[in-house]
């Protein structure tokens, strides 16, 4: 079985920036990028606020641009999932899809978060037929037709804004009579004319056919139930940590974030440390995401070289 000195799981901006920095310490560092390679912010468009980029850079740029310079410096970055952890004793001992074995002496979790759903029978049918969690990755297929956007967060607002530049119209589908996102995001949401919110409802099914979605039937909390006609249907609705392979031996709070020691990249299980969003219910931005990485490179060299 190989044995890695030091292991990192993700390939977002948390574990590109610890590869970075492991390379640097000469810990040969070994990254799997798991399912999708960059990221969630490869299905963003412009990001206007990481630093450095005074026009702003596409997400795919940036993770690119982290990417390579993860493997200029040495890293050695590679295609898999990690399916299964066994956390028990040192080195660890992981499994890969492939079924693969590895160990590690120490392991940086930087394995980010995945977008909720409704979890409605209807949404799972429709999923790639008109249901899409990313309107930066499917808008583009809903030129000049309506589609709904599910939330009421930044991510809905962002995503219902791009949408509307490429479809004839947009509702935003908001189950509270406010919106959560940022006041410059609502702002830019309600001087859009062709978005419109349909406040205080909730999806009760998706309505489609053999061609896909064709509609949604809502539920409004005076009890009105009406149907729009929409060709997509898109959830931004938030995100869960995709901590499960790790939470039999590594500590997690109530939604599945892994819980770190203080200002540290640390986890309860020495040599084991956590670093993105997998970490992080609060501040889930590229820069902090980045920051956090570089801090599990420097918790697990001073593990290393103890
Ligand atoms: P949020 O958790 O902030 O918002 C989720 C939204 O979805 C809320 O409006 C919530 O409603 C709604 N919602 C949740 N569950 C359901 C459900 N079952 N049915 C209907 N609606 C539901 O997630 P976001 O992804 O928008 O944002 C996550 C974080 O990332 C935030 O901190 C945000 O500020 C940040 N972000 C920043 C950006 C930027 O700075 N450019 C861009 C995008 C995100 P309710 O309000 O009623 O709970």
């Amino acid at each position: 079985m190989e044995n890695i000195k030091c292991l990192i799981i993700g390939g977002g901006p948390a574990g590109y920036t610890a590869a970075i920095y492991a390379s640097r310490a000469n810990l040969s560092p070994v990254l799997y990028e798991g399912i999708q390679p960059g990221g969630q912010l490869t299905t963003t468009t412009d990001i206007e606020n990481y630093p450095g980029f005074e026009n702003g850079i596409g997400g795919q740029a940036l993770m690119d641009a982290m990417r390579a310079q993860a493997v200029r410096l040495g890293a050695d970055l590679r295609r898999g999932i990690v399916s299964k952890a066994d956390l028990s004793s040192r080195p660890f001992k992981l499994t890969l899809d492939s079924g693969e074995e590895v160990s590690a002496e120490a392991l940086i979790i930087a394995t980010g978060a995945t977008a909720k759903y409704l979890g409605l029978e209807s949404e799972t049918k429709f999923r790639g037929m008109g249901v899409s969690a990313c309107a930066t990755c499917d808008g583009f297929f809903y030129r000049n037709r309506n589609v709904a956007v599910v939330g009421g967060g930044d991510t809905a607002c962002e995503e219902a804004s791009y949408l509307a530049n490429i479809c004839k119209k947009v509702y935003m589908i908001v189950r509270r009579d406010v919106l959560r996102a940022s006041q410059a995001m609502q702002d830019r949401v309600m001087n859009t004319p062709n978005i419109e919110i349909l406040w205080n409802c909730n999806t009760q099914e998706v309505l489609g056919d053999l061609s896909g979605v064709t509609g949604a039937r809502l539920l409004r909390k005076d009890g009105e139930v009406f149907d729009i006609a929409i060709d997509g249907f898109f959830l931004a609705i938030g995100h869960h940590p995709n901590s499960e392979v790790f939470s039999e031996w590594v500590r997690t709070d109530g939604n599945g974030y892994i819980i770190t020691d203080g200002k540290t990249s640390r986890t309860n299980v020495e040599g084991v440390f956590a670093a993105g969003d997998v970490q992080d219910p609060l501040y889930r931005q590229a820069v902090t995401a980045a920051a956090s990485g570089c801090r599990a490179a420097l918790d697990a060299e001073k593990f290393l070289n103890i």
